[in-house]
């Protein structure tokens, strides 16, 4: 019997003794405190097992400017550990909110989530990743007594792509019926500068996160990760998924990566490889454009299909790889600049990929918001810096009514406060979603593995659920899950970094 096996075997002892005792005390109101106290002490031991456990070495938490800081360091199995642990209370939270949103837009219930996790995704899902996932729930478990499995955990890292690429093309193809119109999202603003259009000529990239602020609120966890193979990673995320997911990241081989979700795309390749799974491959080991590119399309399932920005700081070139299902296209310079707000625009990929999208209509939200790119960052050619970016993040500019009014169709998206809502993709009037944080960075920052982020509607502004949910009750259902979100500070990080004292 080695260590870790004599540790094992001690904890379980102390839970079967500990549950002996609750049930010789089950049944006896008078004990109800003792039983409490037992289970209190269960708890206790478990947790204690589970912070002496050798792979949590090296990893670490903190919290700053309303973001959670998570440092993950190892092989495979020990960063998931360590993910798992570290913010075990957030998962089971992020998980309730998150598969609550799958089932009521899809009518689809947890079963249907999880079959679809363990018999497509899973298989082809590679094995570091494998082994990372069973990690989070050994952590979660560990820390928390949780009941999740590795297909609830995979269902949930797969929020993207699961209710909204994989359901439509399942309802069409089973030609159900009264099936729920379920469109593809329409999530982020973002740029991508070099050359002639920047301050110092180096890149600047800068993204804000559009999304529903019920998980919006909850997407607010800074990642360090120092994986044993492959580049190291500092990204934002979202509690017990691997990847980035609305994507913002920077690699220590110099690669910069964000992207916005191409409108009305529609298409899923069953036998293709999950989005998380190769957008987080990605960050890991590509250290060029054509590098990114290549491991997104290998194995490409059209799930959360987007227009990907990248920057390679060695070289000073940027990217945009529109990732269609049936086409996609890339482009390259070392001096433009690349803007995304939910639009594609090759010819091949709008057919094909996107055949419902209108890019003529001017009062979208995703072709307002372009039109508000193009003009904003014309204006400060030669000008652009991370804290000119933080302030477009920022802009509440409609371009198709010409005044200052927070909306769907400003970069700082505010959907809550239209009547229009965003009929593209599905989100009714007044719907609580919009710019929920953002994200900004530069080829210097990058080199020394620092971005600067701010949780919150980038502007500053707060969402206050409690007269939201009075004003709008035909929202009443997500009322368990909709919290105020709460805009912070702009806030540095950096790869290695630790709490201030
Ligand atoms: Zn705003």
């Amino acid at each position: 019997m080695n260590d870790s096996m004599r540790r094992a075997a001690a904890i379980v002892l102390v839970i079967l003794g500990g549950a002996g005792l609750w049930w010789a005390g089950s049944g006896a109101p008078a004990s109800a405190s003792a039983n409490d106290a037992m289970v209190a002490t269960m708890a206790a031991a478990r947790e204690r097992a589970a912070a002496n456990d050798a792979r949590l070495k090296g990893a670490s938490r903190f919290e700053e400017g309303g973001w959670i800081y998570v440092h993950l360091e190892g092989d495979p199995g020990a960063m998931g550990y360590q993910h798992g642990y570290l913010l075990a209370p957030e998962i089971e939270d992020g998980f309730a909110a998150v598969s609550a949103g799958m089932m009521h837009a899809t009518e689809r219930d947890w079963e249907f989530f999880r079959k679809a996790a363990h018999e497509m995704l899973w298989p082809k899902i590679d094995a570091e990743y494998q082994q990372e996932l069973q990690g989070i729930v050994e952590g979660l478990r560990a820390r928390t007594g949780s009941k999740l499995d590795v297909d609830d955990l995979v269902a949930f890292n797969a929020f993207e792509e699961l209710p909204d690429y994989y359901v439509p093309w399942l309802n069409k193809r089973q030609k159900a019926a009264n099936a729920p119109n379920l469109k593809s999202p329409g999530n982020c603003s973002a740029f991508v500068a070099t050359g002639s259009w920047t301050k110092d000529g180096q890149i600047v990239m800068a993204h804000n996160n559009w999304t529903n602020y019920r998980n919006g609120e909850r997407w607010r966890i800074v990642f360090d990760i120092a994986p044993k193979n492959g580049y190291r990673m500092l990204m934002d995320g979202f509690p017990g998924v691997i990847a980035s997911d609305d994507d913002f990241g920077i690699n220590s081989d110099g690669l910069m990566v964000t992207e916005t979700t191409i409108t009305q795309f529609e298409g899923w390749d069953p036998n293709g490889k999950a989005e998380f799974v190769r957008a987080r491959k990605a960050l890991q080991y590509a250290g060029s454009i054509d590098e990114y590119t290549k491991i997104m399309l290998d194995g490409n399932n059209g799930g959360y299909a987007n227009d990907w920005l990248l920057g390679d700081r060695k070289s000073g070139e940027i990217g945009q790889l529109e990732l269609g299902l049936k086409a996609y296209k890339l482009w390259k310079t070392k001096d433009g600049v690349l803007a995304g707000s939910n639009w594609a625009r090759d010819p091949k990929v709008l057919k094909v990929d996107a055949p419902e999208f209108d890019p003529s209509n001017k009062e979208s939200s995703p072709n307002a918001r372009r039109a508000r790119w193009d003009e904003l960052l014309k204006e400060n050619k030669g000008k652009i810096d991370v804290a000119l970016a933080e302030k477009m993040l920022g802009d509440h500019a409609d371009s198709a009514e010409k005044k200052e009014d927070a909306n769907e169709r400003t970069l700082c998206g505010h959907v809550d406060g239209s009547s229009r809502g965003v009929k593209e993709w599905e989100w009714q009037p007044y719907y609580p979603g919009g710019a929920v944080q953002g994200k900004a960075t530069d080829s210097t920052m990058t080199k020394e593995m620092r971005i600067m982020a701010r949780m919150g509607h980038p502007c500053g502004g707060d969402f206050l659920a409690k007269p939201f949910l009075a004003a709008h009750p035909e929202y009443a259902w997500q009322e368990p899950y909709l919290r105020d979100m709460k805009a912070g500070p702009w806030t540095e990080f950096r790869s290695g970094q630790t709490p201030k004292e």
